[in-house]
């Protein structure tokens, strides 16, 4: 975990001046809004930047990069600040770049089941649009998130294990260069050959390579029939082989999310919710009505294998919400276990094969330590998170959260694993890049860091360590 400082760099008078001349009040440097725009959803500390932009165009925000490049004042790219490594952070100040107002949904071809987006447009928003189309958008970060903040973290979610990560939903994108240039990535085709994938570059970089203005993306057609049914286990363990068996066996699960004893605790109180307090699964299916029917039968049958002790059906689409709600606001659960603390959120992915054994010992050393913490996962993927409860004015709770995390983030790379499978590096996981990757691998990520932005100016501190 990085505890690097960092030399802030001075943005010019004469740059803010000119950028009120060209945005009036769409440039704000009150503290508020730099306080807002400096801090993302987790415990990192603010690291405000010295104006803040409300970009409308694509246009636009190259001249504003433009102009930054010309004064050397480093720039970061802001969605709706929703990500949890200290992504957002100006750590040397600078301009930032908030697309929030680049909302616009440009176009669904529903034949070719895909759309072309502004980067500011959010999930909900696309998936509201989307609504009578009988299309949707399946990728659900926990938070309403921006899709040029998606697209720029690799987001996933709950509905990875069927459809995919952003990388694999991602057709195309504009993007504005370090220089200001306007280049798209990509055609409309669902595959190529033709030349390196930048889109696949650009998709991941957490704002270092350049400003992600619109994006173009894959659309699905909604299932004609969903399910959705909730699994008690005896323990984490006969909940993650279940988990691991209906992968291994092909099924073609939209969601398996797992939670812990004290995840659910956390759910039913802050939900008012009645589930067991006990490791549990929730899955979803997506099908015709007789697919879902053989998918959902297989998994019963392999949970009974497990002990399972109940399973428990939700058909109605009302009671589907219900549960996909309380899920997708088990951050916010955890947190108010212990009002007035902090949360330090973590997540990992292994190989499916080592989930059982990495979610087991995280757990045990939950167990073991002070601290309160929630494992909740979208196992499916391999994927888990731990949320770490601390107050971060306490130096020992300080320190015993770090150990925790980086126990369960070199746990994970001992078992072939990443330190992270979905939030990203920000500045908070700097520290485990070379261990993942070598330091031969970091070098030419870095080669091209230094190629694509040669002065560093694009959210410097994140993503590659030494940078
Ligand atoms: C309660 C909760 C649950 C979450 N659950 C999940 C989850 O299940 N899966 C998951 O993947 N994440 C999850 N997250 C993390 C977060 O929602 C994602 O990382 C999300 O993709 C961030 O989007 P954003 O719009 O908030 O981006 P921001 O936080 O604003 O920015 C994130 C990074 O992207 C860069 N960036 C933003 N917009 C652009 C752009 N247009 N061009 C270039 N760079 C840009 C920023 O500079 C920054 O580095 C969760 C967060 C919360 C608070």
């Amino acid at each position: 975990m990085s505890d690097r400082q960092y030399e802030r760099i001075e943005t010019p008078e004469s740059l803010i001046s000119t950028l009120r001349e060209m945005l009036g009040d769409r440039l704000s440097t009150a503290a508020a809004v730099l306080e807002q725009h400096g801090k993302d959803e987790s415990w990192h500390a603010a690291s405000p930047p010295d104006a803040v932009v409300f970009a409308t165009t694509t246009e636009e925000v190259a001249e504003v990069v433009k102009l930054c490049a010309q004064h050397e004042v480093p720039i970061v790219p802001f969605g709706v600040g929703s990500s949890l490594e200290g992504h957002v952070a100006a750590l040397r100040g600078g301009i930032c770049i908030d697309l929030s107002r680049m909302d616009a949904i440009l176009e669904v071809n529903n034949e070719d089941l895909d759309c072309r987006v502004q980067a500011g447009v959010t999930r909900e928003q696309l998936n509201d649009h989307l609504r009578d189309t009988g299309l949707f958008f399946p990728i659900d970060p926990g938070a309403n998130a921006s899709i040029g903040g998606m697209t720029a973290t690799r987001a996933s979610g709950t509905n990875a294990v069927r459809y995919g990560t952003m990388r694999e939903n991602v057709l195309n994108l504009t993007v504005v260069t370090p220089d200001g240039k306007i280049i798209k990535t990509a055609n409309r085709a669902r595959k190529s050959s033709a030349g390196y994938d930048l889109t696949r570059l650009f998709v991941g970089s957490e704002g270092t390579l350049g400003v992600i203005t619109e994006i173009a993306l894959k659309l699905y057609g909604i299932p004609e029939a969903m399910s959705a049914a909730v699994c008690v286990f005896p323990s984490v363990a006969a909940a993650v082989d279940t988990t691991i068996l209906t992968i291994q066996a092909g099924i073609p699960v939209a969601r398996i999310e797992f939670l812990d004893e004290m995840q659910i605790r956390a759910i039913n109180k802050y939900s008012k919710t009645d589930h067991k307090e006990a490791p549990t699964l929730f899955f979803e299916f997506h099908g015709t009505d007789a697919g879902v029917k053989e998918q959902a039968e297989f998994v019963q049958s392999v949970a009974e294998e497990f002990g399972a002790e109940e399973f428990q059906w939700a058909t109605r689409q009302e009671d589907r919400n219900k549960l996909w709600a309380a899920r997708h606001k088990a951050y916010y659960a955890s947190l108010q276990l212990e009002p007035g603390k902090a949360g330090m959120p973590t997540d990992v992915c292994v190989p499916i094969s080592k989930l059982a054994e990495a979610i087991s010992e995280t757990r045990a050393d939950c167990d073991a330590s002070p601290l309160t913490c929630t494992i909740v996962g979208h196992v499916g993927d391999g994927n888990f998170h731990t949320l770490i409860l601390l107050d971060p004015n306490d130096p020992d709770q300080m320190a015993e959260a770090k150990r925790l995390h980086d126990r369960m983030v070199e746990r994970a790379l001992k078992l072939g694993g990443t330190c992270t499978g979905e939030h990203g590096i920000g500045y908070g996981k700097l520290d485990f890049m070379e261990a993942e990757h070598g330091a031969d691998t970091i070098a030419l990520m870095r080669a091209l860091k230094n190629a694509i932005d040669p002065k560093g100016l694009m959210n410097p501190g994140k993503l590659i360590p030494g940078l």
